[in-house]
C-alpha cells in the first residue's frame, strides 16, 4: 500500500520518534508499505515520521527497487561512529523540489535493529552515509533544511511559501 508522505511543516516531522518495541506483523507491513511508497516517489530513503508514524524506523534502498538485496531496514538506529566531512546536494521527499548542499560526515557506522529485533552494525560511505544520516535525522525530528546555512535555509523557506501560496505545496 502506498502511504501518504507528509510535507514540511507537518508537526510529526519535527517530533522525535518513539522507539520501536514490538517486532510483529504490523511492523513488517509498515516496512513493506514504506518501501512501496519510496519506490512510487522515486526516492532512496524514507523515515516513518514522513508517513505520519512517529517511530524510530527507516527504510533505505539505493537501487530504488531494482535490487531486492539492497533493501535496508534500520530500526531504533544510532550513529555510533563517523569520519570526514562532505558538502553535497541533498533532497527530501517531504520537501519536493528543494535541493541544497548540506554538510554530512563522509563515513558513518550505524547500530540498529532489523525487522525481527536483531541488533547489527553497518558501515556506510558516499551516498549511503548521506542517506543514513538524513533518515536518522528524521527519526530525531531533525530536518535537512536546519542543516543548511542560514542563507540557503531562508531561500528554501521562501520558495516553500511561494509554492504554498500558489497551491503547489
Ligand atoms: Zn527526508
Amino acid at each position: 500500500m502506498i502511504l501518504k508522505i507528509v510535507k514540511y511543516p507537518e508537526p510529526v516531522l519535527s517530533q522525535p520518534g518513539e522507539p520501536v518495541t514490538e517486532f510483529n506483523a504490523e511492523l513488517r507491513k509498515l516496512v513493506a508499505d514504506m518501501f512501496e511508497t519510496t519506490y512510487a516517489s522515486q526516492g532512496i530513503g524514507l523515515a516513518a515520521p514522513q508517513v505520519s508514524v512517529s517511530k524510530r524506523l527507516v527504510t533505505i534502498d539505493l537501487s530504488m527497487g531494482k535490487n531486492p538485496e539492497e533493501r535496508l531496514v534500520l530500526i531504533n538506529p544510532e550513529i555510533i561512529w563517523s569520519e570526514g566531512r562532505v558538502y553535497e546536494d541533498e533532497g527530501c521527499l517531504s520537501f519536493p523540489e528543494i535541493r541544497e548542499k548540506v554538510v554530512r560526515a563522509a563515513k558513518v557506522r550505524v547500530r540498529a535493529q532489523d525487522e525481527h529485533g536483531k541488533w547489527f552494525e553497518m558501515d556506510g560511505d558516499d551516498l549511503m552515509a548521506r542517506c543514513m544520516q538524513h533518515e536518522i535525522d528524521h527519526v530525531d525530528g531533525m530536518l535537512f533544511i536546519f542543516r543548511m546555512s542560514a542563507l540557503k535555509r531562508d531561500l528554501a523557506l521562501r520558495k516553500i511559501r511561494k509554492m504554498q501560496r500558489a497551491g503547489e505545496w
